[in-house]
């Protein structure tokens, strides 16, 4: 049986799958380097080829015995341009350009906007960014049928490149009929979680939930004006967020952006829903072996505000160095929490528990940690809800997860400080001491002499009951006559 040691590190690395990393050897490989989650961007490739990562993570989960949580990230409703005479054109600063609804292909003067939505949506004044806003059109007049702008900031421009319209609330749905097709394909499959691109309101939550059903869970990617002032109640209805730090830096402007990862990482963490900082972290090793030295305090930045997990994107898809993108995240992270300022600075948020047992406990788990040696919480669950409490404090150990739940194993491996391992159901309370204490020993989170914090809920299997702490000492001879999984 291949083996891997517990990864030794808080934050999660959630690792984009693509073109240079598809290949099951190249994902063993960046598996091993520190990946703990995947992303699987359908903005690119077919469920074909889709559909054979899923397979291939799946065997590697076999391989490794590690449960690995898949993210199916849905393109949303990304507006596009249509399609150039030539491929492309260059539009000079400063000159007019209009955008129509006449599928002929464009040129220096104008090209096809196939977004009926668009048309008598903007006005006077409000901005189109194309290309990731390298350009920027500013509107002069606006009918119904077409948009006559200003090149305020000129380039070239090629077809289907991204448009972004940062200054109107967009009336279409969260879905389009390709993400319907993606959402059922990704259920289908087994996607762990679903990411939803371009949210703009509470609602678009609430539509994408309806779709899925109860199995999966969602992440809202914030990286609209309009999804950043209903923060709150998007978080509320999500099960994650992404800060989706491209499109974010593109409808708002770039130096908006770093205030508010802050704010954002911050509210997730204050509700204990799990929080992604992704895009761009590691950028110039899409061609380079080595990061610039900004790139590596981005990434420094957001373990020490306390991510659950990071993102790698175009670096692992379709990267020339997805492998060593990994490797340097991870060393990144591991550097960061061994500074002993880290506890403190991860700590900074406050997150006030709810007058329940399990926060109570949860909050325990924290202050027991950090008044005597203890090697690892374990905590038996079987939705991950209990997890979550435990690691919304950021204890300063890890924590281990039992649960019966493939599934609970797989969500929670995108949560901070969690390590976890799928096993059979327990009975009894000693059946809980005496597996919390072989599942220590065995993966690594104590040894002969070592305490730890078991952590669960009587009656076993009644959800959210979590009412009990135990602290209780290894004595190395557990594992004897034992053989369970
Ligand atoms: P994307 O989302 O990579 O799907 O665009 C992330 C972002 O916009 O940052
Ligand atoms: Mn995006």
């Amino acid at each position: 049986m291949a083996k891997i040691e517990p990864r030794g590190r808080k934050v999660k690395i959630l690792a984009t799958i693509g073109p240079a990393t598809r290949d099951p050897d190249m994902l063993r490989r960046i598996f091993r380097a520190g990946a703990d989650a995947f992303r699987l961007n359908m903005s690119h490739g077919d469920h074909e080829v889709h559909a054979a990562s899923f397979k291939a993570i799946r065997e590697l989960e076999k391989e490794f015995r590690r449960p690995v949580a898949i993210l199916c990230d849905l393109q949303g409703p990304k507006l596009r341009v249509g399609e150039f005479e030539d491929g492309r054109a260059v539009i000079p600063h400063g000159r007019h350009f209009t955008l129509d609804r006449d599928p002929t292909p464009g040129d220096a003067n104008r090209v096809c906007l196939p977004h009926p939505e668009l048309f008598g949506l903007l006005t006077k004044g409000q901005r189109l960014l194309i290309n990731d806003g390298k350009i920027r059109l500013r509107v002069r007049e606006a009918t119904s049928d077409v948009i006559h702008c200003t090149a305020e900031v000129g380039g070239v421009i090629s077809d289907r490149k991204g448009v972004n319209v940062p200054d109107a609330e967009v009336p279409i749905p969260a879905l389009t009929e390709k993400d319907r097709r993606d959402l059922a394909f990704a259920m289908e499959q087994g996607a762990d979680w679903i990411g939803l691109s371009f949210v703009q309101r509470p609602e678009d939550i609430a539509e994408a939930r309806e779709l899925m059903g109860p199995r999966g869970s969602l992440c809202a990617k914030i990286e609209k004006p309009q999804a950043v002032k209903r923060l709150s109640e998007i978080i509320a209805l999500s099960d994650a967020v992404m800060v989706a730090r491209g499109d974010l830096g593109v409808e708002l402007n770039p130096e908006e952006v770093p205030p508010l990862q802050k704010q954002i990482v911050n509210a997730a963490r204050q509700v204990g829903k799990p929080v992604i900082v992704a895009t761009q972290m590691l950028e110039s090793m899409i061609e380079s072996p080595a990061p610039t030295r900004a790139e590596v305090s981005d990434v420094a930045n957001a373990v020490y505000d306390g991510a659950d997990a990071v993102m790698l994107s175009a670096e692992t898809a379709a990267g020339e160095w997805p492998e060593e993108a990994v490797l340097m995240m991870d060393a990144i992270a591991r550097q960061v929490e061994r500074d002993e300022a880290y506890k403190m600075r991860v700590r900074l948020v406050e997150t006030p528990a709810d007058p329940t047992t399990s926060d109570a406990l949860a909050h325990a788990c924290m202050t027991i940690a950090d008044t005597m040696p203890i090697t690892a919480i374990t905590t038996f669950t079987s939705s991950g809800a209990s997890a979550r409490r435990v690691v919304r404090e950021r204890p300063s150990v890890p924590v281990l997860v039992l649960t019966p739940s493939m599934d609970a194993a797989r969500r929670v491996a995108l949560l901070w400080g969690v390590h976890a391992v799928v096993t059979r159901d327990i009975g009894s309370f000693e059946e809980m001491i005496g597996k919390g204490k072989r599942m220590a020993l065995r993966h690594g989170f104590g040894e002969a002499g070592s305490k730890l914090i078991v952590l669960a809920g009587v009656p076993f299997g009644t959800p959210g009951a979590t009412n009990l702490l135990h602290v209780v000492t290894l004595t190395g001879d557990e594992l004897q006559d034992h053989d369970d999984s």
